[in-house]
């Protein structure tokens, strides 16, 4: 029997099909224009994909015949265009995806600018012996095909392009369809830096449209020598299925342990500072508390003072059903929650608004008490909604906390003095970031010690990526006569 369905059901088939396998739904729905902005042509942006690995091949010998200084002096030039259109990017991001915050993105690119390492990163290793100096060197791979997210767009994009052109690799992107206008502002931004600093006019490269189709080029080309995913455990695993040299920087889902030895009022402030970073878009952000029972009324009394908004288990039971919605496999059928794309990054008041609650815009959180099963969570919901599971004791905070975190080996948060019990949840947890006593931003170098990233490449190991993250070891064996002592 034929079916004859109107364009907008087909559209709505091909989205939730897309969407479930991995959240790219957006690629029908996102009408922005990423070939200019304000009126300004964007450099580096190309209809076809492989015209865009074109151009990153040509980037990447132009790169491979600058000097380490030359290469140097683009990355300065970048460093300085992020910091000073760092408000425009915000902006930018912030209208098209309509999530977060623009004061934190605005932040988040001035981190990116002040703490992405470049190419001081790149360090040779020597071993002299009887038989004479053998030097090892970072090498690049070549071009690099880099996926990016919705959640942090022009700031991955900026973050890589500088610690992939300082490994001295060319760079094409894929970004996430929700955010493509904001990721090839960013790809231009890198074009003029070079081009304001005597490399080439074209240096890294884009897609007007990218689609899964053109992830899948790039995941064929044969110029295309590493992969580099930022994004949720579809795009990741897709990567990773790639047969390519792959990072993959996946999904978390970040617990926080509060004892009773922790200093309360700063754990409470701390947490919802985390919590609420560009509306708890970025993937370290504090997700999920375990507070010890004989702290919690404190805790969240303090949460309260810091801008944090209690609701009852029927109101998050009710918000639950609006910020979580089903999601139909299409090959076996089975239906299971995700996040409404409609409610992630938004502000606290919009998603309260939703279940008819009004408030103040110094409202930042919601907060609820809940179960450990409860969707909240379990589920990584990045919107600003933080539920808090009582616990008995240490051992019960780091069992619950290690299973919410779902074996991501992401990032986990605790509040304590007590050394044992801050050594037994790092322990236990094994994620790539553990921050003590601080908010969760502090694990990316923002009011922490250590450089940034937005690549945080756990299921591959690379841990928090910089330069050195994107070369290849290769090794040069000189014979006799080079060892001096
Ligand atoms: P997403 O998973 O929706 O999409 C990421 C990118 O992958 C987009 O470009 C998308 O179009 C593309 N994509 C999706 N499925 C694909 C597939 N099967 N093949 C090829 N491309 C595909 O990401 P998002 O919603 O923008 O980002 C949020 C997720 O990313 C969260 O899970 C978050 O934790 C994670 N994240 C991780 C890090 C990290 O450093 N580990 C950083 C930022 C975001």
């Amino acid at each position: 029997m034929a079916i004859n369905w109107t364009e907008a059901q087909i559209e709505q088939v091909i989205a939730q099909v897309i969407n479930n396998l991995g959240g790219a739904a957006s690629t029908v729905r996102n009408d922005w224009d990423s070939t200019q902005y304000n009126g300004r042509k964007l450099i580096g942006i190309y209809a076809d994909m492989n015209d865009a690995i074109d151009a990153a091949t040509a980037g990447y010998k132009a790169i491979r015949a600058m000097s380490l200084e030359e290469r140097e002096k683009v990355i300065a030039k970048v460093r300085e265009l992020c910091r000073k259109e760092a408000p425009i990017m915000a902006k930018l991001g912030v209208a098209e995806t309509k999530m977060g915050r623009v004061e934190h993105k605005t932040a988040k690119h001035i981190l990116v600018a002040d703490k992405t390492p470049g190419t001081a990163d790149i360090v040779a290793q020597v071993k002299t012996g009887d038989y004479g100096l053998t030097l090892t060197e970072m090498a690049p791979f070549g071009v690099v095909g880099s996926i990016t997210p919705s959640t942090n767009p022009s700031e991955t994009v900026i973050c890589n392009s500088i610690g992939m052109i300082a490994a001295g690799n060319g760079v094409v992107f894929n970004p996430h369809p929700n955010a493509i206008a904001t990721s090839n502002y960013a790809v231009d931004l890198i074009n003029r830096a070079s081009a304001a600093a005597g490399g080439p006019n074209v240096l890294v490269a884009s897609v007007v449209k990218p689609t899964l189709d053109t992830a899948q080029i790039m995941y064929k080309h044969p110029n295309i020598r590493l992969l580099v995913c930022t994004g949720g455990p579809g795009v990741v695993r897709s990567v990773l299925s790639s047969g390519k040299k792959a990072i993959g920087a996946g999904a978390g889902n970040p617990p926080v342990i509060v004892d009773d030895t922790a200093d309360i009022r700063k754990a409470a402030k701390d947490i919802i500072d985390g919590c609420t970073f560009d509306n708890n878009l970025p993937c370290i952000a504090e997700k999920e508390v375990f507070a010890f029972k004989n702290i919690a009324d404190q805790l969240i009394s303090e949460m309260q003072n810091n801008g944090a908004y209690m609701i009852t288990p029927e109101q998050a039971g009710k918000l639950a059903n609006i910020v979580l919605v089903d999601s139909k496999n299409p090959k076996t059928g089975i239906v299971k929650k995700t996040v409404s794309r409609d409610c992630v990054g938004r502000d606290a008041a919009v998603l309260l608004e939703k279940i008819g609650v009004k408030v103040g815009g110094d409202i930042r959180c919601i907060i609820c008490e809940t179960g450990f099963d409860h969707p909240f969570v379990q589920h990584e919901l990045m919107m600003p909604i933080l539920p808090i599971v009582r616990v008995n004791d240490i051992d019960q905070a780091i069992d619950l906390a290690v299973k919410a975190e779902h074996g991501n080996r992401h990032t986990a948060h605790m509040h304590s003095k007590n050394i044992d019990h801050l050594t037994r949840f790092a322990r236990a947890v094994e994620t790539t970031i553990f921050v003590k006593n601080a908010p969760s931003y502090a694990g990316i170098g923002f009011g922490g010690e250590g450089h940034t990233t937005f690549t945080i490449a756990g299921p591959t190991g690379e841990g928090l990526t910089s330069a050195r993250s994107f070369t290849r070891f290769r090794r040069c064996v000189l014979s006799e006569s080079f060892r001096i002592i």
